[in-house]
Protein backbone atom coordinates (compact mmCIF):
# COMPACT_ATOMS: atom_id res chain seq x y z
CA UNK A 1 0.00 0.00 0.00
CA UNK A 2 1.08 3.49 -0.79
CA UNK A 3 2.35 5.53 1.93
CA UNK A 4 0.71 8.48 1.38
CA UNK A 5 -3.14 6.49 2.36
CA UNK A 6 -1.26 6.68 6.21
CA UNK A 7 0.20 10.07 6.20
CA UNK A 8 -2.23 12.05 3.71
CA UNK A 9 -0.82 15.70 5.20
CA UNK A 10 2.86 15.00 3.92
CA UNK A 11 3.68 15.42 -0.04
CA UNK A 12 6.18 12.74 -0.68
CA UNK A 13 9.96 14.14 -0.79
CA UNK A 14 10.95 15.93 -4.07
CA UNK A 15 14.21 17.37 -5.32
CA UNK A 16 14.15 20.29 -7.08
CA UNK A 17 17.71 19.90 -7.87
CA UNK A 18 17.05 16.79 -10.11
CA UNK A 19 14.17 18.05 -11.95
CA UNK A 20 16.33 21.17 -12.41
CA UNK A 21 19.26 19.13 -13.76
CA UNK A 22 16.78 16.84 -16.11
CA UNK A 23 15.39 19.86 -17.69
CA UNK A 24 18.53 21.46 -18.16
CA UNK A 25 19.46 18.16 -20.07
CA UNK A 26 16.23 18.02 -22.00
CA UNK A 27 17.35 21.75 -23.16
CA UNK A 28 20.29 21.14 -23.93
CA UNK A 29 19.86 17.77 -25.69
CA UNK A 30 16.98 19.32 -28.16
CA UNK A 31 19.64 22.61 -28.79
CA UNK A 32 22.23 20.01 -29.78
CA UNK A 33 19.88 18.39 -32.12
CA UNK A 34 18.47 21.60 -33.36
CA UNK A 35 20.25 23.02 -36.63
CA UNK A 36 20.96 26.29 -35.43
CA UNK A 37 22.54 25.00 -31.93
CA UNK A 38 22.84 27.61 -29.58
CA UNK A 39 21.95 30.51 -32.18
CA UNK A 40 18.15 29.31 -31.87
CA UNK A 41 17.99 30.24 -28.35
CA UNK A 42 18.42 34.25 -29.31
CA UNK A 43 14.86 35.84 -30.61
CA UNK A 44 14.87 36.43 -33.62
CA UNK A 45 15.54 39.97 -33.14
CA UNK A 46 18.49 39.19 -31.91
CA UNK A 47 19.16 36.81 -34.67
CA UNK A 48 18.95 39.80 -37.37
CA UNK A 49 21.14 41.74 -34.90
CA UNK A 50 23.99 39.08 -35.02
CA UNK A 51 23.91 38.89 -38.60
CA UNK A 52 24.19 42.31 -39.12
CA UNK A 53 27.94 42.33 -37.84
CA UNK A 54 28.47 39.97 -40.83
CA UNK A 55 29.54 40.69 -44.64
CA UNK A 56 27.60 39.60 -47.99
CA UNK A 57 30.26 37.19 -48.84
CA UNK A 58 30.47 35.94 -45.10
CA UNK A 59 26.22 35.50 -45.19
CA UNK A 60 26.51 33.82 -48.50
CA UNK A 61 28.79 31.22 -47.23
CA UNK A 62 26.73 30.56 -43.82
CA UNK A 63 23.73 30.13 -46.42
CA UNK A 64 25.27 26.84 -47.69
CA UNK A 65 25.63 25.59 -43.83
CA UNK A 66 22.54 24.37 -43.42
CA UNK A 67 18.38 24.50 -44.39
CA UNK A 68 17.62 26.41 -41.64
CA UNK A 69 20.24 28.65 -41.42
CA UNK A 70 19.08 29.69 -45.20
CA UNK A 71 16.12 30.28 -44.06
CA UNK A 72 17.22 32.52 -41.82
CA UNK A 73 19.05 34.25 -43.75
CA UNK A 74 17.00 34.46 -46.43
CA UNK A 75 14.64 36.10 -44.08
CA UNK A 76 17.05 38.44 -43.24
CA UNK A 77 18.05 39.00 -46.97
CA UNK A 78 14.56 39.88 -47.51
CA UNK A 79 13.58 42.05 -44.67
CA UNK A 80 16.53 44.10 -44.10
CA UNK A 81 16.97 47.18 -44.51
CA UNK A 82 20.96 46.91 -45.27
CA UNK A 83 20.53 46.14 -48.81
CA UNK A 84 17.85 48.41 -49.20
CA UNK A 85 20.92 50.24 -48.36
CA UNK A 86 22.93 49.44 -50.54
CA UNK A 87 20.16 49.53 -53.40
CA UNK A 88 19.91 52.91 -52.94
CA UNK A 89 22.85 54.36 -52.58
CA UNK A 90 24.11 53.27 -55.68
CA UNK A 91 22.91 56.15 -58.36
CA UNK A 92 24.26 58.89 -55.66
CA UNK A 93 27.63 57.17 -55.45
CA UNK A 94 27.59 57.04 -59.22
CA UNK A 95 26.98 60.74 -59.23
CA UNK A 96 30.71 61.44 -57.56
CA UNK A 97 32.56 58.52 -60.25
CA UNK A 98 34.99 59.01 -61.47
CA UNK A 99 36.05 58.06 -57.82
CA UNK A 100 39.68 55.86 -57.93
CA UNK A 101 38.77 52.56 -59.88
CA UNK A 102 39.34 50.67 -56.92
CA UNK A 103 36.87 52.07 -55.11
CA UNK A 104 34.28 52.06 -57.77
CA UNK A 105 35.09 47.75 -58.50
CA UNK A 106 34.42 47.74 -54.65
CA UNK A 107 30.71 48.61 -55.57
CA UNK A 108 30.39 45.74 -58.28
CA UNK A 109 32.28 43.18 -56.20
CA UNK A 110 29.72 43.64 -53.25
CA UNK A 111 26.88 43.36 -56.14
CA UNK A 112 28.77 40.12 -57.41
CA UNK A 113 28.94 38.76 -53.82
CA UNK A 114 24.96 39.53 -53.29
CA UNK A 115 24.59 37.69 -56.66
CA UNK A 116 26.82 34.83 -55.15
CA UNK A 117 24.29 35.51 -51.58
CA UNK A 118 20.75 34.94 -54.19
CA UNK A 119 22.22 32.16 -56.19
CA UNK A 120 23.05 30.26 -52.57
CA UNK A 121 20.03 31.41 -50.12
CA UNK A 122 17.75 30.36 -53.53
CA UNK A 123 19.29 27.16 -54.75
CA UNK A 124 15.90 25.03 -53.89
CA UNK A 125 13.66 27.10 -55.51
CA UNK A 126 12.46 27.20 -59.01
CA UNK A 127 13.90 29.08 -61.78
CA UNK A 128 10.27 30.86 -62.09
CA UNK A 129 10.44 32.18 -58.44
CA UNK A 130 14.01 32.84 -58.46
CA UNK A 131 13.62 35.11 -61.27
CA UNK A 132 11.12 36.80 -59.09
CA UNK A 133 13.62 37.45 -57.23
CA UNK A 134 15.98 38.77 -59.57
CA UNK A 135 13.56 41.34 -61.20
CA UNK A 136 12.34 42.30 -57.89
CA UNK A 137 16.28 43.82 -57.14
CA UNK A 138 16.09 45.34 -60.74
CA UNK A 139 12.98 47.48 -60.18
CA UNK A 140 14.38 48.46 -56.72
CA UNK A 141 18.44 49.49 -59.06
CA UNK A 142 16.85 50.82 -62.07
CA UNK A 143 17.74 54.22 -63.15
CA UNK A 144 14.31 55.44 -63.88
CA UNK A 145 13.35 54.20 -60.83
CA UNK A 146 15.63 56.36 -58.75
CA UNK A 147 14.70 59.91 -57.99
CA UNK A 148 18.43 60.19 -57.23
CA UNK A 149 19.82 59.09 -60.57
CA UNK A 150 20.75 62.52 -62.63
CA UNK A 151 23.28 61.14 -65.15
CA UNK A 152 22.46 57.69 -66.66
CA UNK A 153 25.28 57.91 -69.00
CA UNK A 154 28.24 57.40 -65.78
CA UNK A 155 25.92 55.42 -63.39
CA UNK A 156 27.27 52.23 -62.83
CA UNK A 157 23.98 51.32 -61.35
CA UNK A 158 22.93 48.62 -64.52
CA UNK A 159 26.74 47.30 -64.14
CA UNK A 160 26.21 46.40 -60.98
CA UNK A 161 23.06 44.72 -61.67
CA UNK A 162 24.40 42.97 -64.79
CA UNK A 163 27.33 41.72 -62.47
CA UNK A 164 24.75 40.08 -59.86
CA UNK A 165 22.49 39.15 -62.14
CA UNK A 166 25.72 37.24 -64.28
CA UNK A 167 26.54 35.90 -60.63
CA UNK A 168 22.82 34.76 -59.69
CA UNK A 169 22.47 32.85 -63.52
CA UNK A 170 26.33 31.53 -63.59
CA UNK A 171 26.19 27.93 -64.80
CA UNK A 172 22.63 27.65 -66.20
CA UNK A 173 21.99 26.37 -69.02
CA UNK A 174 21.11 27.99 -72.62
CA UNK A 175 17.72 27.30 -71.90
CA UNK A 176 16.88 29.02 -68.38
CA UNK A 177 19.35 31.99 -69.90
CA UNK A 178 16.87 32.67 -72.80
CA UNK A 179 14.37 32.85 -69.53
CA UNK A 180 16.28 35.16 -67.55
CA UNK A 181 16.80 37.20 -71.09
CA UNK A 182 12.85 37.00 -71.53
CA UNK A 183 11.97 38.01 -67.82
CA UNK A 184 14.28 40.61 -67.70
CA UNK A 185 13.12 42.13 -70.99
CA UNK A 186 9.42 41.73 -70.08
CA UNK A 187 9.99 42.99 -66.78
CA UNK A 188 11.26 46.38 -68.09
CA UNK A 189 9.27 46.54 -71.23
CA UNK A 190 12.88 47.77 -72.98
CA UNK A 191 11.29 45.87 -76.37
CA UNK A 192 9.08 48.38 -76.57
CA UNK A 193 11.28 51.37 -76.90
CA UNK A 194 13.34 48.82 -79.26
CA UNK A 195 10.33 48.71 -81.57
CA UNK A 196 10.04 52.83 -81.44
CA UNK A 197 13.99 53.41 -82.29
CA UNK A 198 14.36 50.91 -84.54
CA UNK A 199 11.34 51.79 -86.64
CA UNK A 200 11.78 55.70 -86.43
CA UNK A 201 14.40 57.71 -87.93
CA UNK A 202 17.62 57.39 -86.61
CA UNK A 203 18.79 59.62 -83.95
CA UNK A 204 15.32 61.01 -83.54
CA UNK A 205 14.84 59.64 -79.62
CA UNK A 206 18.49 60.59 -78.89
CA UNK A 207 17.35 59.71 -75.43
CA UNK A 208 15.82 56.63 -75.97
CA UNK A 209 18.93 55.23 -78.25
CA UNK A 210 21.05 55.55 -75.32
CA UNK A 211 19.13 54.09 -72.68
CA UNK A 212 18.67 50.56 -74.59
CA UNK A 213 22.70 50.97 -75.66
CA UNK A 214 23.11 51.70 -71.66
CA UNK A 215 20.99 48.70 -70.93
CA UNK A 216 21.99 46.11 -73.19
CA UNK A 217 25.35 46.44 -72.92
CA UNK A 218 26.13 46.76 -68.98
CA UNK A 219 23.07 43.83 -67.92
CA UNK A 220 23.48 41.51 -70.37
CA UNK A 221 26.90 41.64 -72.57
CA UNK A 222 29.78 43.44 -70.57
CA UNK A 223 30.08 41.14 -67.66
CA UNK A 224 30.67 38.13 -70.08
CA UNK A 225 33.52 36.82 -69.77
CA UNK A 226 33.68 34.11 -73.28
CA UNK A 227 33.71 35.01 -76.41
CA UNK A 228 30.26 32.41 -76.36
CA UNK A 229 28.74 33.93 -73.96
CA UNK A 230 28.92 37.43 -75.46
CA UNK A 231 27.90 36.25 -78.33
CA UNK A 232 25.23 33.90 -76.85
CA UNK A 233 23.86 37.27 -75.15
CA UNK A 234 24.27 39.66 -78.11
CA UNK A 235 22.47 36.94 -80.32
CA UNK A 236 19.26 37.47 -77.51
CA UNK A 237 19.04 40.75 -77.86
CA UNK A 238 19.49 41.14 -81.63
CA UNK A 239 18.04 37.28 -83.47
CA UNK A 240 14.58 38.05 -82.84
CA UNK A 241 14.41 41.28 -85.54
CA UNK A 242 14.80 41.30 -89.09
CA UNK A 243 17.82 41.81 -90.61
CA UNK A 244 17.39 45.59 -91.02
CA UNK A 245 16.74 46.37 -87.69
CA UNK A 246 19.72 44.11 -86.47
CA UNK A 247 21.95 46.03 -88.03
CA UNK A 248 20.16 49.44 -86.87
CA UNK A 249 20.21 47.67 -83.76
CA UNK A 250 23.72 46.80 -83.69
CA UNK A 251 24.78 50.40 -84.54
CA UNK A 252 22.59 51.87 -81.65
CA UNK A 253 24.50 49.03 -78.96
CA UNK A 254 28.28 49.70 -80.70
CA UNK A 255 28.29 52.82 -83.08
CA UNK A 256 30.42 55.73 -82.03
CA UNK A 257 28.66 57.64 -79.35
CA UNK A 258 29.53 60.58 -77.48
CA UNK A 259 28.55 61.84 -74.10
CA UNK A 260 25.03 59.66 -73.92
CA UNK A 261 24.63 59.91 -77.77
CA UNK A 262 25.15 57.41 -80.51
CA UNK A 263 26.69 59.59 -83.64
CA UNK A 264 24.59 58.61 -86.82
CA UNK A 265 25.42 61.10 -89.70
CA UNK A 266 29.48 61.22 -89.16
CA UNK A 267 30.19 58.04 -90.51
CA UNK A 268 28.66 59.53 -93.81
CA UNK A 269 30.13 62.69 -93.57
CA UNK A 270 33.81 62.70 -92.13
CA UNK A 271 36.20 60.17 -91.71
CA UNK A 272 38.77 59.13 -89.08
CA UNK A 273 42.57 60.89 -89.71
CA UNK A 274 44.65 58.25 -88.17
CA UNK A 275 44.45 54.34 -86.49
CA UNK A 276 43.90 55.63 -83.07
CA UNK A 277 40.69 57.71 -84.41
CA UNK A 278 39.56 54.83 -86.42
CA UNK A 279 39.55 52.20 -83.58
CA UNK A 280 38.03 55.14 -81.38
CA UNK A 281 34.79 55.24 -83.77
CA UNK A 282 34.93 51.44 -85.23
CA UNK A 283 36.60 49.19 -82.64
CA UNK A 284 33.74 48.27 -80.83
CA UNK A 285 31.62 47.85 -83.70
CA UNK A 286 33.84 45.88 -85.37
CA UNK A 287 34.77 43.73 -81.88
CA UNK A 288 30.64 42.74 -81.98
CA UNK A 289 31.02 41.39 -85.23
CA UNK A 290 34.17 39.37 -85.04
CA UNK A 291 31.83 37.77 -82.13
CA UNK A 292 29.15 36.48 -83.65
CA UNK A 293 31.26 35.87 -86.37
CA UNK A 294 32.85 33.18 -84.08
CA UNK A 295 29.24 32.00 -83.18
CA UNK A 296 28.08 29.75 -85.99
CA UNK A 297 25.44 28.14 -84.45
CA UNK A 298 23.24 31.28 -84.84
CA UNK A 299 25.42 33.52 -87.01
CA UNK A 300 26.12 32.01 -90.76
CA UNK A 301 28.60 33.47 -92.88
CA UNK A 302 26.02 35.39 -94.83
CA UNK A 303 24.14 36.74 -91.84
CA UNK A 304 27.38 38.04 -91.22
CA UNK A 305 27.73 40.26 -94.96
CA UNK A 306 24.07 41.05 -94.77
CA UNK A 307 24.06 42.69 -91.35
CA UNK A 308 27.42 44.77 -92.27
CA UNK A 309 25.51 45.48 -95.89
CA UNK A 310 22.77 47.10 -93.97
CA UNK A 311 25.31 48.36 -91.37
CA UNK A 312 27.22 50.43 -93.91
CA UNK A 313 24.49 51.98 -95.29
CA UNK A 314 22.84 53.21 -91.89
CA UNK A 315 21.39 56.19 -91.11
CA UNK A 316 22.75 56.68 -95.69
CA UNK A 317 25.44 55.23 -97.54
CA UNK A 318 28.76 55.01 -95.29
CA UNK A 319 32.04 57.31 -96.82
CA UNK A 320 34.04 54.50 -98.42
CA UNK A 321 36.72 54.91 -96.11
CA UNK A 322 35.18 54.13 -93.36
CA UNK A 323 33.91 50.80 -94.34
CA UNK A 324 37.20 50.48 -94.96
CA UNK A 325 38.43 51.39 -91.55
CA UNK A 326 35.77 49.55 -90.27
CA UNK A 327 36.61 46.05 -92.31
CA UNK A 328 40.65 46.27 -91.35
CA UNK A 329 39.11 46.57 -87.52
CA UNK A 330 37.13 43.76 -88.41
CA UNK A 331 39.84 41.21 -89.45
CA UNK A 332 41.07 39.28 -92.53
CA UNK A 333 38.02 36.76 -92.70
CA UNK A 334 34.84 38.87 -92.48
CA UNK A 335 36.85 41.24 -94.99
CA UNK A 336 37.28 37.98 -97.93
CA UNK A 337 34.23 36.94 -96.99
CA UNK A 338 32.53 40.42 -97.73
CA UNK A 339 34.78 40.94 -101.02
CA UNK A 340 33.90 37.44 -102.13
CA UNK A 341 30.29 38.02 -101.71
CA UNK A 342 30.60 41.38 -103.74
CA UNK A 343 32.69 40.09 -106.71
CA UNK A 344 30.50 36.49 -106.83
CA UNK A 345 27.74 38.66 -107.45
CA UNK A 346 29.22 41.33 -109.76
CA UNK A 347 29.13 44.51 -107.75
CA UNK A 348 32.76 46.10 -109.43
CA UNK A 349 32.14 49.07 -108.81
CA UNK A 350 31.58 48.99 -104.85
CA UNK A 351 34.77 46.44 -104.78
CA UNK A 352 36.67 49.43 -107.05
CA UNK A 353 35.13 51.97 -104.08
CA UNK A 354 36.27 49.88 -101.21
CA UNK A 355 39.93 49.03 -102.83
CA UNK A 356 40.42 53.09 -103.15
CA UNK A 357 39.65 53.52 -99.86
CA UNK A 358 41.91 50.85 -98.48
CA UNK A 359 44.56 52.42 -100.81
CA UNK A 360 43.99 55.42 -98.77
CA UNK A 361 43.15 54.35 -95.60
CA UNK A 362 46.84 52.45 -95.41
CA UNK A 363 48.70 55.81 -96.50
CA UNK A 364 46.73 57.42 -94.06
CA UNK A 365 48.00 54.97 -91.20
CA UNK A 366 50.91 54.74 -92.17
CA UNK A 367 50.04 51.03 -92.95
CA UNK A 368 52.29 48.92 -95.33
CA UNK A 369 50.31 48.67 -98.87
CA UNK A 370 50.61 44.92 -99.04
CA UNK A 371 47.21 44.75 -96.84
CA UNK A 372 45.29 46.75 -100.08
CA UNK A 373 47.26 44.35 -102.55
CA UNK A 374 45.65 41.32 -100.22
CA UNK A 375 42.26 42.97 -101.34
CA UNK A 376 43.04 43.36 -104.87
CA UNK A 377 44.16 39.83 -105.03
CA UNK A 378 41.17 38.37 -102.82
CA UNK A 379 39.47 40.16 -105.53
CA UNK A 380 41.13 39.27 -109.19
CA UNK A 381 41.00 35.65 -107.89
CA UNK A 382 36.96 35.40 -107.24
CA UNK A 383 36.23 37.43 -110.11
CA UNK A 384 36.30 34.61 -112.97
CA UNK A 385 35.45 36.62 -116.23
CA UNK A 386 38.80 37.99 -117.89
CA UNK A 387 36.43 41.09 -118.91
CA UNK A 388 35.26 41.78 -115.24
CA UNK A 389 38.66 41.89 -113.93
CA UNK A 390 39.86 44.38 -116.72
CA UNK A 391 36.97 45.92 -115.55
CA UNK A 392 37.95 46.03 -111.74
CA UNK A 393 41.33 47.60 -112.66
CA UNK A 394 39.77 50.35 -114.97
CA UNK A 395 37.03 50.99 -112.15
CA UNK A 396 39.66 51.62 -109.66
CA UNK A 397 41.75 53.77 -111.00
CA UNK A 398 38.74 56.11 -112.42
CA UNK A 399 37.78 55.94 -109.19
CA UNK A 400 41.15 57.70 -107.68
CA UNK A 401 41.13 60.22 -110.75
CA UNK A 402 37.00 60.77 -109.47
CA UNK A 403 38.56 61.32 -105.92
CA UNK A 404 41.00 63.45 -106.89
CA UNK A 405 39.58 65.80 -109.03
CA UNK A 406 36.72 65.81 -106.57
CA UNK A 407 39.10 66.98 -103.86
CA UNK A 408 40.39 70.01 -106.51
CA UNK A 409 37.14 71.03 -106.94
CA UNK A 410 36.13 71.29 -103.42
CA UNK A 411 39.03 72.39 -102.10
CA UNK A 412 39.22 75.67 -99.91
CA UNK A 413 42.58 76.93 -99.51
CA UNK A 414 42.24 77.69 -95.89
CA UNK A 415 40.88 74.10 -95.07
CA UNK A 416 43.22 70.98 -94.43
CA UNK A 417 41.84 69.75 -97.70
CA UNK A 418 45.39 69.91 -98.60
CA UNK A 419 46.56 66.73 -96.64
CA UNK A 420 43.51 65.16 -98.06
CA UNK A 421 44.72 65.73 -102.25
CA UNK A 422 48.31 64.72 -100.82
CA UNK A 423 47.06 61.22 -99.33
CA UNK A 424 44.93 60.42 -102.63
CA UNK A 425 47.75 61.24 -104.85
CA UNK A 426 50.44 59.27 -102.46
CA UNK A 427 47.76 56.24 -102.37
CA UNK A 428 47.03 56.43 -105.99
CA UNK A 429 50.83 56.27 -106.89
CA UNK A 430 51.80 53.37 -104.27
CA UNK A 431 49.19 51.29 -105.59
CA UNK A 432 50.79 51.66 -109.68
CA UNK A 433 53.56 50.82 -107.96
CA UNK A 434 52.45 47.90 -106.05
CA UNK A 435 50.73 46.68 -109.47
CA UNK A 436 53.16 47.32 -111.61
CA UNK A 437 55.68 45.53 -109.41
CA UNK A 438 53.15 42.73 -109.81
CA UNK A 439 52.76 42.74 -113.22
CA UNK A 440 56.11 42.87 -114.61
CA UNK A 441 57.93 40.84 -111.66
CA UNK A 442 59.65 38.28 -113.80
CA UNK A 443 61.09 41.44 -115.74
CA UNK A 444 62.34 43.23 -112.23
CA UNK A 445 63.66 40.64 -110.55
ZN1 LIG B 1 21.42 55.50 -62.15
Amino acid sequence: MDIKAFMQCKKPRRSGRLEGKEKAETKSKELRQNPLGYFDMLPIELKFHVLHFLNVEELSVLTITSKSMRNLIEGYRVLTPAMQEILAKIHTQSACLPVPVKKQSDVIRTFQQMGLLMKRSTCLYSTRDRLKFVTEVLTKIMCSNSDKCENLAGCIALNCFGKFLHTVIAGWDDSECLRVFDAVCHHTAILKNVKIIVNSKPGKHTQMEFQIRAFFRRVFVDHCHTVQDRAFWLSRILKQWPMVHQARLLYVLYGPAVEGEVLWYDVCESSPYNSEQSAAHFNELANALQVLHCYPQEWSEDDIISVLDELTSLPDEWLAENIAHLLILCGDNITSRLLVSKAINGRIRELASITTSFCVVCVKSSFSLSYAMTVVQIIVDTLENPKDRQSYFNNVVEMFKELILDTHEFSDPDDTHENEMFFLVTAMSEFTKKVIHVAYKPLLS
